[in-house]
């Protein structure tokens, strides 16, 4: 027997670049899926998702908007179980607080709150991110090792106006306080970047960070991110969800390298293309650091390389006709 045979479970923004995944894993599980989207009529949204194996039998889509308040009451309502994964993944924005801080943070109360109203939820997976472990003001150098014990500076972030990593800092807190009081069980999922292949048909901002590379960029940024595998994501999401013995926050990073690595490794893979090989600025090479994968490997996770995850996203931008090589 499959292990999500006769449980439901839901899933926010399951049009999004890692939901859609998550979406797909779970229906191979054998989970009844309800998924939600803010325009189930728009078929750039849903149709991917429809064409799932196991979509016709068990995906059901919901139209539910972070913003509005009890939006998510009547789809979480009966589920064993809730990917909270929407979030606005902008990096380009007019006004941090509408675009991105409040959906990530009074969006996230919005979902927890359905779930409190749920008693049939029994588990809760907050798509969170790395992001909400790296700015605490520690240095990070090759030497030092990121894990889970790291928690971001909300004000240092607002002080930076690192928007992005503020929502997304923020909504954890307030999700984790949240569901504790609420004696709600749950896990935190902390990706670092994360590439792979594309099931939606529309570009999303991580993948572009790649696409950039490829599209006649003249320089590299001057940055050190950690990457994993869209997939690892997905599945680390599911393994967290149905291992009883799952709690807390899981970083999820494969290695941590400079763009000046990742552009040489996209060069070497692709030899005749453009890829930039000049950094935007003239100062040192931001350093790498470590993110520790030991509390991610007790989920079963072994994460795919980077050189595989880089090859899988060019590979899908091709067939996607995001470039002609
Ligand atoms: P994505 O492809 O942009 O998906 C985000 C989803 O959030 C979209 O489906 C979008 O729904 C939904 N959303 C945005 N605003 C919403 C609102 N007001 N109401 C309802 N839904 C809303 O992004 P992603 O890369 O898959 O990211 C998914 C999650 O992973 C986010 O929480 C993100 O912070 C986190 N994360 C991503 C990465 C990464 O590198 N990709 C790394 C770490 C963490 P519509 O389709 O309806 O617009």
């Amino acid at each position: 027997m499959k292990s999500g045979e006769g449980k439901v479970v839901c899933v926010t923004g399951a049009s999004g670049y890692i939901a859609s995944w998550v979406v797909k894993f779970l229906l191979q599980r054998g989970y009844t899926v309800r998924a939600t989207v803010r325009d189930p009529s728009n078929p750039k949204k849903v149709d991917h998702l429809l064409k799932l194996d196991g979509a016709k039998e068990r995906l059901q889509l919901f139209k539910a908007d972070l913003l509005e308040e009890g939006s998510f009451d009547s789809v979480i309502q009966g589920c064993h179980g809730v990917f909270h994964t929407a979030s606005a993944v902008l990096f380009v924005f007019d006004d941090p607080q509408t675009q991105l801080i409040d959906p990530a943070v009074k969006g996230t109360l919005n979902v927890v709150k359905s779930c409190a109203k749920s008693p049939s939820v029994k588990r809760v997976v907050v798509t969170s991110s790395i992001a909400t472990a790296l700015y605490n003001g520690a240095p990070r150098t090759p030497e030092v090792v990121v894990d889970e014990t790291w928690f971001s500076n909300s004000d240092f972030l607002w002080e930076q106006k690192m928007w992005y990593q503020y929502a997304k800092t923020s909504a954890e807190e307030v999700a984790t306080k949240f569901l504790t009081e609420n004696n709600i069980d749950y896990v935190v999922m902390n990706p670092a970047v994360t590439i792979g292949p594309l099931l939606q048909p529309e570009l999303n901002g991580s993948s572009n960070l790649v696409l950039n590379l490829l599209n006649g960029s003249e320089t590299f940024m001057n940055a050190a991110f950690g990457w994993v595998n869209v997939k690892d994501v997905a599945n680390a999401h599911i393994e967290a969800y149905e291992d009883g013995s799952a709690s807390g926050r899981y970083c999820l990073c494969e290695r941590v390298i400079h763009f000046s690595e990742l552009t040489n490794i996209l060069r070497r893979m692709y030899p005749t293309l453009q890829i930039p090989d000049k950094c935007a600025d003239d100062k040192p090479y931001m350093q790498t650091f470590q993110v520790s994968k030991e509390k991610a490997k007790t989920l079963g996770i072994e994460f795919i390389p980077l050189e595989e995850s880089l090859k899988e996203i060019v590979e899908s931008f091709k067939e996607k006709k995001f470039v002609s090589l």
